[in-house]
């Protein structure tokens, strides 16, 4: 029997569908009806657990997964024996400590004393620590945000996305202790053959990023043009120009990377380009 290799994913949360479509997009086909367990990929030596993500460093560490999909916040929670892979750039978002709103806050050592509540007490000790700051931790595993409101706690250290939930709990936001995303985890002691699977899988990832990360854009331009706009813009190995049937002017291809893409979009109409076309890239391979 050849080897297979097993990811395990978020049954059900707000990791579930980016890590879902992570895998479709990198090519793996496979069906995920609603209480199953398990799914074996039709076309990759994958197999795919849906388990709770806080048990996924557990059971990548017990060898029962071989990979995993968690927030990185999770991972680092976990300590478990599981190597980080791959940060997959979703399901991102902040761990903060919060307060009551009337209460005032002066830096970390404001915290000096108080009784933290949260769900990360490995993640807030370190933190606490690396601060000298000496305070309590209540490790509670759900709503934590209503621990100050009920007197079980002064703060609390939670996952905050828009900072609605602490509004409606009469908390404020004062410190950031981690920023978080979705992160690939595997076994450190993967079998020759799973190291091979993975190393696929990260193969096709990095395509699908960097497809992300960039536009493929057409122009037209005038000839005098073409050298600024290839320093500009040049794409993998070199623009493609193709002639326009108009004389004395051509047609250049090229990909462009987001980030600094509307800044270069200025400069390309004052080197007189014209009928930008800018449009997304599926899969990207240098
Ligand atoms: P449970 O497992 O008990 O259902 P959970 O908080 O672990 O609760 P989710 O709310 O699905 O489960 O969160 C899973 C992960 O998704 C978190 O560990 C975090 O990394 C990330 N996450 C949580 N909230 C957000 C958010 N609002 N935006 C983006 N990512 C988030
Ligand atoms: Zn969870």
């Amino acid at each position: 029997m050849t080897d297979i290799l097993r990811i395990a994913i978020q049954k059900s949360g707000r990791l579930q569908e980016g890590s879902l479509q992570l895998l479709k997009e990198t090519g793996l086909s496979f069906s995920n009806g609603k209480d199953q367990l398990k799914a074996q990929a039709r076309n990759f030596p994958v197999e795919i657990l849906f388990l709770r993500d806080d048990d996924i460093p557990q059971y990548v560490e017990d060898k029962v997964a071989d990979a995993g999909i968690v927030g990185e916040n999770v991972y680092i929670e976990k300590q478990k024996n599981n190597a980080l892979i791959k940060r997959l750039d979703f399901s991102k978002c902040r761990l903060s400590i919060a307060i009551p709103r009337s209460d005032t806050y002066e830096g970390i050592q404001s915290l000096n004393k108080k009784n933290i509540a949260t769900s990360y007490p490995v993640i807030v000790k370190n933190f606490l620590d690396k601060h000298n700051v000496t305070a309590g931790i209540h490790e509670i595993s759900g709503s934590v945000e209503i621990a100050p409101g009920i007197g079980l706690a002064d703060a609390i250290c939670d996952i905050v996305s828009t900072g609605s939930t602490l509004l409606s709990n009469g908390l404020k936001e004062v410190q950031v202790v981690m920023q978080s995303e979705a992160v690939l985890i595997a076994s450190p002691q993967l079998t020759e053959t799973k190291k091979q699977i993975l190393d696929k899988l990260l193969f096709r990832i990095d395509a699908v990023q960097s497809a992300k990360n960039n536009k493929y854009i057409l122009l037209n331009c005038p000839n005098e043009a073409i050298e600024k706009i290839t320093t500009l813009i040049p794409g993998m190995k070199s623009p493609t120009i193709i002639p326009l049937g108009r004389v004395g002017w051509s047609s250049l291809h090229s990909v462009v990377n987001e980030n600094d893409f509307w800044e270069k979009i200025d400069l390309l109409k004052s080197f007189g380009a014209e009928g930008i076309l800018v449009v997304p890239i599926e899969k990207m391979i240098a």
